[in-house]
């Protein structure tokens, strides 16, 4: 069965494309990454799945420091994780 087609985002960390509200979208806010919950968020933002698999792999390989010219803070890396694992999907 054929879609409507659907926007696609590339993961930073897996350099996946998939369909944009499959990800989450991480923002600049205050000087520190945190993930638009909303989806509309303003600034300059980043897409990544989901998953801690794909959070560790965007803080091992500096992903948010090149996308986004903001390093991830021991902070926003726990406050992202919270907001995974409360979504819940792995
Ligand atoms: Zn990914």
């Amino acid at each position: 069965m054929k879609k409507k087609k659907t926007p696609m985002r590339m993961c930073i960390a897996c350099r996946e494309g998939k369909p944009k509200k499959e990800l989450v979208r991480i923002v600049v806010q205050d000087g520190e990454l945190r993930v638009d919950e909303t989806g509309k968020a303003q600034g300059r933002g980043a897409y990544l799945c989901p998953t801690v698999a794909c959070l560790d792999k965007a803080r091992k390989t500096k992903a948010f420091g090149r996308a986004l010219e903001q390093p991830m803070s021991e902070e926003a890396y726990n406050a992202m994780k919270r907001v995974i694992l409360r979504r819940g999907i792995e």
